[in-house]
């Protein structure tokens, strides 16, 4: 897994409970301890979020531009069913 793409936060930015990784990024809390690493520093530690709030931080992939609901491509369309007789 490549982790060049990772999102790279400044150090000055955060507190240093949360540069060691034991505080969550955005909302500080430090029980349960956050889990989901959501990027890291210059220097390559992780930085880590909750569960709670890791959904809502920038990923590094930028999203699709006009994307709406992601559905699948292959796929039977809803109410399309073909019957042969
Ligand atoms: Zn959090």
């Amino acid at each position: 897994m490549g982790r060049t793409d990772e999102l790279v936060f400044d150090p000055g930015a955060l507190s240093a409970a949360q540069r060691d990784g034991d505080a969550c990024v955005a909302c500080h809390k430090r029980w349960p301890r956050p889990r989901v690493r959501v990027g890291c520093l210059p220097s390559g530690s992780g930085v880590f979020a909750c569960e709670d709030c890791a959904p809502a931080l920038p990923r590094p992939r930028p999203a699709e531009p006009g994307s709406g609901a992601g559905r699948p491509v292959n796929g039977p369309a809803p109410g399309e069913a073909v019957s042969y007789r």
